[in-house]
Formats: C-alpha cells, sequence, structure tokens
C-alpha cells in the first residue's frame, strides 16, 4: 500500500503545478472567471503552454544574471545562525544592489530594443512552463548532490526526500543554493513581470490605470523592503530550518512569480478606474498593514540583537527560556505572537482590492495567503513548544493573542 508521506508528495508533485496553469488559463481565456477544466491527461497535456525560444532566452538569461548579480555583485557577508556542529555559515548580502541592478539591466534591454516592455503578457504561459522545467529539473539535482552532503537527513522514500529535501544547505563552493532561490530569481521576477504586464496594459488601451499602478507600486515597496532589510532572511524559518528541496525551490522558481503576479495580469484587459476616495482608502490599508508588518519585524530583530534596547520608549519587558534565548513580552510582541502576519495580510488584502469585485479569483492571493499564516503559526507554535517547552507556555499565558488580538 502507498505510505502518507508518498502519496503526499505525489498530491503536491500534481496538484500544486496545475494551481498556476488554471489561473492562468483562467484569465487568458476565461476573462479571470472559474472554469471546469478537463482532466483528461491528454487534454491536460495539449493545453500546456509550451517553452518558446523567446521564453526560454528570457529566462535563461535571467537565470545567469541573477546568479552573477549573488556572485560578483559588491554587499556585506555575514555569518547565518548556528548550525548543529556550532558553526555558522556566511552569506553574501548584496541583494539591495542586485535588485536595483536588475532593474537597470531591464531598462537597458528594453532600450537597446531586445524586447518588448510588455512581453510578460505574450511569454507568460511559456515563460511558466519554462520555469517549471526548470525547478522539476533542479530539485532532480538537489536530491542527488542532497544524497551526499553531510547534512542530509533522508527518510527512505525517495519520492518524499525529492520533495521535502535532503540537504539543509546546499552550495557550490560559498554559493548558498538556499539563499539564492530563496529571493532572486523568484521575488524580483515577481516585480519586473508586473512592470511589465503594465506596459501591456498601455499597448492594448493607451492607458496604466489607478489599480494597476497600485498593485505595481505597493509590490514593488515590499520586495524593495524585503532587500533593504536582507540580513533578516538569514535568520527565517526556511533558511534555519527547512531542507532544500522542490517544495522550497518550486515555491520560489514558479509559485511566487506566476501566482502573486495575477492581480496585475488580470487587469492587462480589465482597464477599470477607481475613485479617489476608493484609491486612497486601499493605500491607507496597505500602509497601515506595511507599518505594523515591518515595525513588528525590526522591533524583535533588534531586541535579540541588542535585548537592552528600549522597546517604545520603556526598557523591553521578556522572559529568559532555559535555552537562554529572550522572547520578547512588550511593544507588538506583548499584544499578539505574530502580528507581523496580520500587517501581511492586510497589505495582501490591499494587493487584491483594486481588481475590484468582478471575479473572485482576483482574491487568490488573500485566501492562499491566509490559509498559509495560520497554518505557519501553528507549525511555529509547536516548534517554539518543543524549544522552549514550559517557557513558551508561559510566553503564550502572558500574550494569548495569536495574530489578531480580540480576533484570533
Ligand atoms: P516570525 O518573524 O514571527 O518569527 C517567528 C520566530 O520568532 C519564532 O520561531 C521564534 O524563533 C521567534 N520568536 C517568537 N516569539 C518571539 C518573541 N516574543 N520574542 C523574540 N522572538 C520570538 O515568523 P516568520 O519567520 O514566519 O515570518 C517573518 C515575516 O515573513 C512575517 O512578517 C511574515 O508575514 C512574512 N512571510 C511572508 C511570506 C510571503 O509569502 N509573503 C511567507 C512567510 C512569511 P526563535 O526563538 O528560534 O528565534
Amino acid at each position: 500500500m502507498i505510505s502518507r508521506q508518498r502519496a503526499t508528495a505525489i498530491a503536491m508533485l500534481v496538484g500544486l503545478p496545475l494551481v498556476p496553469y488554471y489561473l492562468w488559463a483562467s484569465l487568458t481565456f476565461h476573462g479571470g472567471a472559474f472554469f471546469r477544466p478537463s482532466l483528461a491527461p491528454s487534454h491536460l497535456i495539449q493545453s500546456l503552454p509550451l517553452p518558446t525560444a523567446k521564453s526560454i532566452a528570457i529566462y535563461g538569461g535571467w537565470l545567469v544574471l541573477q546568479i552573477l548579480l549573488q556572485i560578483a555583485g559588491p554587499g556585506r557577508v555575514r555569518p547565518g545562525t548556528p548550525l548543529k556542529d556550532g558553526s555558522r555559515l556566511l552569506y553574501q548580502l548584496n541583494g539591495w544592489f542586485a535588485f536595483w541592478c536588475s532593474w537597470a539591466i531591464v531598462v537597458l534591454v528594453l532600450w537597446l530594443g531586445w524586447i518588448s516592455p510588455g512581453t510578460a503578457y505574450d511569454e507568460f504561459g511559456p515563460l511558466l512552463t519554462t520555469a517549471n522545467i526548470v525547478a522539476f529539473v533542479f530539485a532532480a539535482y538537489l536530491y542527488v548532490v542532497g544524497r551526499g552532503s553531510s547534512d542530509r537527513a533522508t527518510t527512505g522514500d525517495a519520492l518524499h526526500d525529492y520533495v521535502m529535501g535532503v540537504s539543509l544547505n546546499p552550495r557550490i563552493r560559498s554559493f548558498d543554493l538556499k539563499f539564492f532561490c530563496e529571493s532572486r530569481p523568484g521575488l524580483i521576477l515577481w516585480v519586473v513581470l508586473n512592470a511589465s504586464l503594465a506596459a501591456a496594459q498601455y499597448q492594448r488601451h493607451g492607458v496604466v490605470t489607478t489599480p494597476m499602478i497600485l498593485v505595481n507600486a505597493f509590490q514593488f515597496l515590499y520586495i524593495a523592503d524585503y532587500f533593504f532589510h536582507e540580513e533578516a532572511i538569514v535568520t527565517t524559518w526556511d533558511i534555519k530550518h527547512e531542507r532544500f528541496g522542490w517544495m522550497l525551490s518550486w515555491g520560489d522558481l514558479v509559485w511566487v512569480p506566476f501566482t502573486y503576479t495575477i492581480q496585475a495580469y488580470y487587469l492587462v484587459n480589465h482597464p477599470h478606474d477607481l475613485s479617489p476616495i476608493a484609491t486612497a482608502a486601499i493605500v491607507a490599508v496597505n500602509m497601515i498593514g506595511y507599518v505594523i508588518f515591518r515595525s513588528v519585524n525590526i522591533q524583535k530583530h533588534r531586541f535579540r540583537r541588542d535585548p537592552s534596547r528600549p522597546v517604545w520608549g520603556r526598557p523591553p519587558r521578556y522572559i529568559r527560556t532555559a535555552s537562554g534565548a529572550l522572547l520578547l513580552t512588550s511593544g507588538w510582541w506583548g499584544i499578539a505572537r505574530h502580528l507581523n502576519y496580520f500587517g501581511d495580510l492586510l497589505m495582501g488584502l490591499a494587493w487584491c482590492l483594486p481588481t475590484g469585485f468582478a471575479h473572485p479569483i482576483t482574491y487568490f492571493y488573500i485566501v492562499y495567503f491566509l490559509i498559509l499564516l495560520i497554518h505557519r503559526e501553528r507549525r511555529d507554535h509547536r516548534m517554539c513548544l518543543q524549544r522552549y517547552g514550559p517557557d513558551w507556555e508561559a510566553y503564550c499565558q502572558r500574550v494569548p493573542w495569536r495574530i489578531v488580538p480580540g480576533l484570533y
């Protein structure tokens, strides 16, 4: 009989890739409406957008550019968190440079006339398939080299290990594959695709609408902020604890750039406008979300670096755990245990609202993100309970709300 973990791996490998294709097909052929696809394998294969010479050149060029920027871009080198053996890996933090340099090169390529500004719309399907092929092959490589690595952890089920990963920190010399994939090729591509979709709207309708500007500006801010605070990435859950296999690499290379862009993709052929009041309200939701998200995250980061630093003008209150780590119980972290998720959710909502209410599909992001963050909070809770035991329970007693005070 097929084991549960193998069944989960198969379900993920088959089910997840269908989602971006479904979204793409709905937006491209059904105006954003839900439709019932034929699940006959022959029909699915026939409907698959095949890679084109252009999509291969664009995606291949993009990957090469990002690899070169990671290797050669100027930036600080910082140690990561201690590994099991007490050692620390070094990370080259040049994302801020890579982000802006990528934009400069995109502008140069457009100026040279090598590609049309609105290419992302026409090539979206082929690019999606190209990225999928790269991600599946890359995960096979990770699986093979991971089995020979010193930090490997295998379950004996090859399919499960392929999906969940074998090695924690696969590297080619000092080039950290997980750190690279987590941000560079996917996150920067997300906002570059957005900008190209705005250009596609202009090419088709002679206008870049307010909703399109809002979606582009909000998501640009989110990604620029991410690279500005790049140091915080090395202490994230993914970098510290998650093994690097198909799930993470496919998420980075395919899921993020090709599902997070669906609002802009939808708006290409829905050039409606927004009233000044609606615009102001949506900007307010995004900016409130941003302020909460940023200040909660930075407060923990600063506290962990310097526990004597005042929090909201007062000496911080905290619990000293048996392991030595400190849990902040004042400031944002005394109000709820994951207010940063609430800020992120507010922003996610503001990214969907400009698309209007004609089709629920453009709210895919906020629904998916809500599920993701609730699941993530519960997983984090379990891990912290394991790590800190009664100290975590004491923190939960002092700060009972998980994400939103008074609600959850
Ligand atoms: P957090 O930044 O909330 O980190 C949780 C960890 O912080 C815990 O595991 C614990 O780790 C430590 N911690 C918990 N409570 C305290 C406390 N009171 N004082 C000090 N340390 C504490 O979670 P994530 O890493 O999940 O998220 C980071 C950001 O990334 C969030 O804003 C989230 O919204 C965003 N995000 C965005 C995604 C996207 O797709 N756009 C996906 C996932 C996250 P330890 O003690 O081991 O340090």
